[in-house]
């Protein structure tokens, strides 16, 4: 986890725009210009194993499409919204965590711990997780 400070100073560089002049890392790797261990892929999102992972299971579901986070504007996105979550629902049976059980995360801005301001959702399992989370 990284610190606190270092998390709002990502949040005030994204704000400043400076992502936008350094590369998001999550459409770089949407565009396969950034190595991933990537699970699965279609036209509209991508799959890859996070590459700190939290659990046996630990994989983020990204749409192709740069969206920043639920905080955005997304009211032409409903349907690619829907998609991601039925891809999480396939990625939770292909690795066979779906009987036991799984979590989604979407962390929004620096306080819930987003540190990449591209959406993504976590699908974590393959372990008991405890509530509340940290
Ligand atoms: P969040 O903190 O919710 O924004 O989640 C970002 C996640 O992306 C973290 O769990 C990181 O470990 C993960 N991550 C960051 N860079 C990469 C990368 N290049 N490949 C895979 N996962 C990454
Ligand atoms: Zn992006």
């Amino acid at each position: 986890m990284l610190p606190f400070a270092i998390k709002k100073l990502f949040f005030y560089a994204y704000k400043r725009g400076m992502m936008k002049i350094f590369g998001c890392i999550f459409c770089q790797v949407a565009a396969h210009e950034k190595p991933a261990t990537i699970v699965y892929e279609d036209e509209h999102c991508v799959v890859l194993r996070d590459i700190r992972p939290q659990a046996p299971v630990h994989l983020l579901v990204i749409p192709r499409k740069h969206v920043t986070s639920l905080n955005d504007d997304l009211e032409e996105d409903k349907l690619l919204l829907g998609h991601l979550l039925t891809v999480v629902a396939r990625m939770a049976k292909e690795q066979g965590i779906d009987g036991t059980g799984f979590r989604t995360v979407i962390n929004t801005n620096a306080e819930a711990g987003q540190t990449v301001f591209h959406l993504h959702i976590h699908l974590l399992g393959g372990r008991i997780l405890g509530w509340p989370p940290g």
